[in-house]
């Protein structure tokens, strides 16, 4: 029986010529043929399936093979192993099949590759795991695994948007930091934009706009800005090319974020790329430095920025010269010079190491790398989660290098601290340091290290770690390894915890019932009793928020209930039984929330089904998800913010969509920033378009002014978003304001 239509069948074959047309150049007779072979048997297989998109699924599988091929420039067995990559996962062929047909090393890879799929897994720390096992294994696997993940986010389109945001969410959050450790730039910036895109739809699409705005402006800034350089180095003999880097849409977005400026603040730092073809007869190095002084010749650069990735290069393997200049327009450019290869290399990464066969070096550092997640692998206790946490801070490879006295070079994360260092070598060094000799000094276990200190540790017998060396660490394996000499002690500080929260609540007057230990987890966004005592216990979680938490209304209730119970004395056991009545009661009463559909924020009820993510505090209006705490408690968590990422990442089944309704009544606190000019008269013209034009309850607002620039602070009662634009677009029309932006954070 024929499973496709013939338009079906044409359509696969053309996507396959195509992906050959990309090969068929690098490889000889021997490899084409098993790829081709690989290709019908997993053609076959895959016969009559299709994606979401309708089309059929080997489609997907030539995509991952073509990039595999082209972007990622693996050899015939990873070509292999990315058409089969499905196979086992989808169809009755098992690993032992693809090993009697392809090999042991092809079936080696497949098998990593299945371990580690299900692009929905809501467990993300345990697949995480599962894939940095895969990686000491085989660093293949996880080079075809982006692959694969990059095709799913190219044609995203057709899934539900639920699961797009989802999947974005878990892109952003585990696979691009891997693809940047992998020094896959190309890559992972692809990945970015493609998150972005589906996460913040209107964000993106405004930003692009706003580039498409001002490229006219932008390509005459640059022209004028590299044309002396260009003439300079044509008159030095020099072959190179000159480009202009554009920011991409999501690093101005997190900018604008994470800085809290505007497009045009970010916009305005530009960045210039130089590649030459270097001599043969100079080193690499000394052509790219006679390129810099060319370029500082003609424009000043900014003291200490010029950044040499050449002589220590990145721990990904990254070579490059920085430096930021004074361009004519008196705003910093920031220039980067590199060869090809070097250029390569940092679009390609791993790939590109392989290309130039330089890749001893580079080996040997991410050998390295692969040891350190081996051992972290080996702590059985190690809380999945916890270890994501703790491995996502170093992925990132803003590194430092320092020297034990002996001379030998550590990489570090950037804000190490001796005890990180100390744990570095060895972890009774850790656990028995009470401080270090740095380039002579005598200095703290706290003391943050810099780039090129030469450190001795020093120990003492009675020393013993800390809890609170927590704060002072970096590095995944200094983390690990407090945590582990802790976690020994774990039930003491749960038993611990329990008595001060019981103690908490009793003080407040409210009974200790599961549903108001139900609230205070909800609050502190936790996952259970358990964690909650345990933060206690621990002192890293004071609850000095009691009586917000357990809100008046249900306080009334219970304490009625409370009253009664003790007017009559009942005895101990009795008084547990009719809480655990009306726990039940309450527990029937309020019902299951629904998963499958979006949540609906309702004003006017007492809010016992929902609550408002402390982290991010979003307000009536604003685009958000929920997590279900518990089955009928959800805590409101804008779209974008941080710690809904690691939930949609770590506990993606617990999220629901959600929605607000008008709310009109009740209103929510929000911190308002804004700055400008001073000028006479400007304070109460904000107060007034707040309060006597906008209606809007202040708690409070703060005025700083230094040398004519002002800054305030302000704290309202805002009703939902449109209410709030509002209040922003009337207050930035103020003379001399110049921005007026809203803070997430309550507190800082
Ligand atoms: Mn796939």
């Amino acid at each position: 029986m024929q499973l496709f239509t013939q338009a079906e069948i044409r359509h696969i074959e053309d996507r396959y010529q195509d992906f050959l047309k990309v090969i068929h150049e690098k490889f000889d007779e021997e490899r084409l043929a098993r790829i081709e072979k690989a290709f019908r048997f997993a053609n076959a297989a895959h016969e009559g399936i299709k994606r979401k998109s309708g089309e059929p699924y080997i489609i997907h599988s030539i995509a991952v093979a073509k990039i595999v091929a082209k972007d990622l420039a693996l050899g015939a067995t990873s070509i292999v192993a990315s058409l089969l990559h499905d196979v086992v996962e989808d169809t009755e062929y098992t690993v032992a099949d693809i090993e009697n047909m392809f090999g042991e090393k092809v079936a080696h890879i497949v098998d990593g590759l299945t371990k580690i799929s299900g692009d929905f897994d809501s467990r993300q720390a345990l697949s995480l795991k599962k894939i940095l096992t895969t990686i000491s294994d085989d660093v293949r696997v996880i080079l075809i695994k982006l692959a694969d993940r990059l095709h799913n986010m190219q044609t995203l389109d057709s899934m539900m948007p639920q699961k797009r945001i989802k999947i974005a969410g878990e892109t952003l959050f585990l696979y691009v930091p891997l693809a940047h450790r992998l020094g896959l730039y190309a890559l992972k910036h692809e990945l970015e934009e493609l998150s972005f895109q589906h996460k913040h739809p209107n964000e993106y699409n405004q930003i692009r706009y706003m580039l498409h705005n001002q490229e006219e402006k932008r390509n005459y800034l640059i022209d004028k800005f590299i044309k002396p350089i260009k003439e300079k180095l044509n008159e030095e003999n020099v072959e190179f090319t000159i480009s202009h880097r554009l920011k991409s849409t999501y690093s101005i977005w997190q900018k604008m974020q994470n800085k809290g400026v505007s497009f045009n603040e970010v916009y305005d730092l530009m960045a210039i790329r130089i590649v030459i073809k270097p001599k043969p007869e100079i080193s690499e190095k000394r052509q790219c430095f006679d390129v810099l002084s060319t370029v500082t010749d003609i424009y000043k650069p900014k003291p200490d920025r010029i950044r040499d990735w050449i002589t220590i290069p990145k721990i990904n393997g990254y070579e490059s010269l920085h430096v930021t200049v004074m361009g004519p327009q008196g705003k910093w450019v920031e220039v980067q010079i590199r060869t090809e290869r070097m250029d390569e290399i940092a679009e390609h990464g791993f790939a590109a190491h392989y290309r130039y066969k330089d890749i001893s070096v580079y080996e040997a550092e991410l050998e390295n790398w692969i040891e350190k997640i081996r051992e972290h692998l080996q702590s059985p206790e190690s809380d999945a989660f916890e270890f994501l946490n703790d491995f996502k801070l170093n992925l990132y490879d803003n590194e430092i290098n320092v020297f034990t006295p002996k001379g030998d070079m550590y990489f570090m994360p950037k804000g190490s601290t001796v005890i990180d260092f100390a744990y570095e070598i060895h972890s009774d060094l850790g656990n028995k340091c009470i401080g270090a000799k740095i380039n002579q000094n005598l200095l703290p276990i706290t003391h943050v290290l810099e780039n090129g200190d030469q450190i001795e540790i020093l120990t003492s017998e009675k020393q013993t770690p800390k809890l609170d060396w927590l704060k002072y660490t970096t590095s995944t394996k200094a983390r690990t390894k407090i945590k582990d000499a802790f976690k020994l002690e774990k039930n003491k500080h749960i038993e611990k915890g329990k008595i001060i929260v019981e103690e908490a609540i009793k003080k407040e007057n409210v009974p200790l019932t599961f549903n108001n230990l139900k609230k205070i987890i909800a609050h502190y966004n936790l996952n259970n009793k358990e964690q909650l005592y345990s933060e206690v216990g621990m002192g890293f979680l004071e609850l000095n928020e009691l009586s917000q938490i357990l809100g008046k209304k249900s306080q009334n209730k219970l304490i009625k209930y409370w009253n009664i119970t003790f007017s009559k004395k009942k005895k101990e056991e009795e008084v547990e039984e009719v809480e655990k009545d009306i726990e039940e009661e309450i527990e029937n009463s309020t019902k299951k929330i629904d998963k499958q559909k979006p949540f609906i924020l309702k004003e006017g009820h007492d809010n016992i089904d929902f609550s408002l993510a402390k982290c991010c505090n979003p307000i009536p209006g604003e685009k958000v998800i929920g997590y279900l705490s518990s089955d009928d408690h959800v805590i409101i968590h804008k779209i974008g913010c941080k710690e809904a990422e690691k939930l949609l990442s770590s506990k993606g089944e617990l999220i629901v969509t959600a929605e607000w309704t008008k709310f009109k009544k009740q209103s929510y606190l929000s911190r308002i920033h804004i700055n400008g000019f001073d000028r006479v008269g400007i304070v109460n013209e904000v107060s007034n378009v707040i309060s006597k034009e906008n209606n809007i309850n202040m708690r409070s607002i703060k005025f700083d002014t230094t040398e004519g620039i002002f800054e305030g602070e302000l704290f309202l009662y805002i009703h939902n978003t449109e209410d709030l634009n509002k209040l922003i677009s009337q207050l930035q029309k103020i003379k001399g304001i110049d921005n007026v932006s809203r803070v997430e954070n309550l507190y800082d």
